[in-house]
């Protein structure tokens, strides 16, 4: 790759012209060995061409980020670590419209969205892990031994290494940021792989580290795809020391696979097929404001999201025709338009996968009641991936649209009579990432958490996120937690020195 100068994510910002994101590799943008295009979800147009890292300069990102642990920032104090991470945050919160604008004509979706949950998250990850890292005691062990004179016990951490990020393209820069937080903010330098549908708010944040004095060679960024290319390229990179992934189940088995070479440590978070459970003594209007979020916000493209529904039975009727009418009321349109309720898809290979499901879901014998098709949209916009929010009852637990992860603005309401059976028909699945209850009743919501097999559970609420408190998911839908001191187990190396005194 050539080196194009420090200030160049892209060109022609602020123009219809088409915009050139290119990789940043020890704190410049570089071009690659080839372009891709991006296209806006909302209209299907090109708006960018994407520079792609093919292997020679992953490795070079590689070596950047490996030279870098020991240079500059390998000796940094944390307390001038924990200082820069701060600027980081504060550089964001500058660049703030910089970063709504590059996720919302990466992703289509609302602004409001982009501006109250994506971006805002961003400098949040980088001050939470800050503060984190500074205020984590040691473990300390005071020990006796037969001499009587004893020992002492105290565990140091370390980096792990050159972290790779593998990123999805659904939440970017808020899921990006989750795993940069903590990787810097315990001394690693990272080598990030955004998804090659969202490559814009990485390139971005290049431009946030060079500004603030992040020394070369921390951050990087790589943009391609996935499979034998750019992100295989680094997976398999035997410089690599630990990889974080965020994204399909599928893709997470075969990054582990790639982790066992060399046996380094991942860090994966997966795909969910989560359960809301609705119970007759709950607040209604809260259930339903908090379903209507949790199907249809970002279009359906939450890895939170709920797809099952389950209505106790005296208030099943209720409950769907309710979420009937707020889901209808969810107009599709442009990012900046104020009234748009929903954005588009990320792309019409993603449609073609969420419309089968659709289609399967009439096969399998689903009552559809609303939705379920293409909406219609002003010419200016037909070439968008667009999708109607859909909502079906009838289906049996065994459907296939009732077990597989869609990742579109579609759930499925099922009737229950007890709290025995909705527990186990909840449960009833491969993925085990999240779940909500909705209930008034205090021991029920004890008793229902307890019970259901996932890695994060929301009582009357959804996706309210604080970020000391560990996040990832049960079963198929990931390993190890992050999240607060949780992170540190990921992206630290705990040494333990015996003193005999
Ligand atoms: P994906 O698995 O298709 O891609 C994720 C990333 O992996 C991309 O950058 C892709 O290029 C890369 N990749 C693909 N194959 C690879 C390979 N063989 N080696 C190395 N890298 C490879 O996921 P997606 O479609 O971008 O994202 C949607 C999925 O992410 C959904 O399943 C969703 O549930 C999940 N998700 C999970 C969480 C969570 O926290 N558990 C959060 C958000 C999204």
């Amino acid at each position: 790759g050539r080196p194009v100068g420090n200030r160049l994510w892209t060109r022609n910002l602020r123009t219809a012209q088409v915009k050139e994101i290119l990789n940043f590799i020890d704190g410049d943008y570089v071009i690659g060995s080839a372009w891709f295009d991006k296209r806006a979800p909302y209209n299907g147009q090109v708006i960018a061409r994407v520079a792609e890292a093919d292997k020679a300069l992953v490795d070079t990102a590689v070596q950047a980020a490996r030279n870098a642990l020991h240079g500059p920032w390998g000796k940094l104090p944390l307390a001038d670590r924990v200082d820069l991470l701060y600027a980081v945050a504060n550089e964001i919160d500058r660049r703030f419209e910089d970063f709504v604008e590059a996720e919302m004509t990466d992703i289509g979706q609302p602004a409001h969205f982009i501006r109250h949950v994506d971006v805002p998250r961003g400098a949040a990850n980088f001050k939470i892990f800050a503060d984190v890292i500074k205020n984590v005691p040691n473990e300390f062990f005071e020990m006796t031994t037969p001499d009587g004179l004893g020992a002492l016990n105290y565990a140091l951490r370390r980096p792990v290494g050159v972290v790779a990020v593998i990123c999805p393209w659904n939440l970017p820069f808020l899921l990006m940021t989750w795993k940069l937080g903590p990787a810097m903010a315990c001394g690693n330098t990272v080598v990030v792989k955004p998804s090659e549908e969202t490559p814009q708010a990485a390139a971005l944040l290049g431009e946030v580290m060079n500004r603030v004095g992040v020394p070369k060679g921390v951050f990087n960024v790589v943009h391609g795809f996935g499979p034998q290319a750019t992100g295989e390229f680094l997976t398999t990179h035997p410089d690599i020391s630990a990889i974080t992934f965020t994204g399909e189940t599928r893709t997470g088995a075969a990054i582990m696979q790639a982790a066992a070479v060399g046996a380094r440590p991942v860090s994966l978070e997966m795909g969910g097929k989560n359960a809301a459970i609705v119970f007759a003594d709950c607040d209604l209007d809260a259930a339903i404001e908090g379903t209507l979020r949790s199907a249809f916000a970002n279009c359906g493209q939450v890895c939170l999201g709920t797809e099952r529904v389950y209505v106790e039975r005296p208030i099943f009727d209720e409950f769907v025709s309710r979420l009937k009418r707020g889901a209808e009321a969810k107009k599709p349109g442009l990012p900046d338009d104020p009234e748009s309720g929903m954005g588009p898809l990320i792309s019409q290979e993603h449609r073609n996968k969420v419309l089968s499901y659709y289609k399967k879901a009439v096969e399998e014998g689903a009552t559809v009641v609303t939705g379920g098709g293409i909406p219609e949209m002003p010419d200016a916009l037909k070439g968008g991936s667009w999708v109607q929010p859909t909502i079906w009852t009838g289906l049996p637990d065994s459907a296939t649209v009732m077990r597989e992860e869609i990742f579109g603005p579609c759930c499925h309401i099922s009737p229950f009579d007890s709290e025995e059976e909705v527990i186990r028909r909840a449960n009833d699945n491969p993925y085990g990432l999240s779940s909500a209850i909705w209930t008034t009743n205090l021991q029920r919501a004890h008793r229902v958490s307890g019970a259901i097999e996932a890695g994060i559970v929301w009582v009357n609420s959804w996706f309210l996120r604080d970020l000391r408190t560990p996040f990832g998911g049960a079963k198929q839908s990931g390993i190890g937690r992050e999240g607060g001191v949780h992170s540190l187990e990921f992206y630290t190396e705990l040494k333990n020195v015996c003193i005999k005194l």
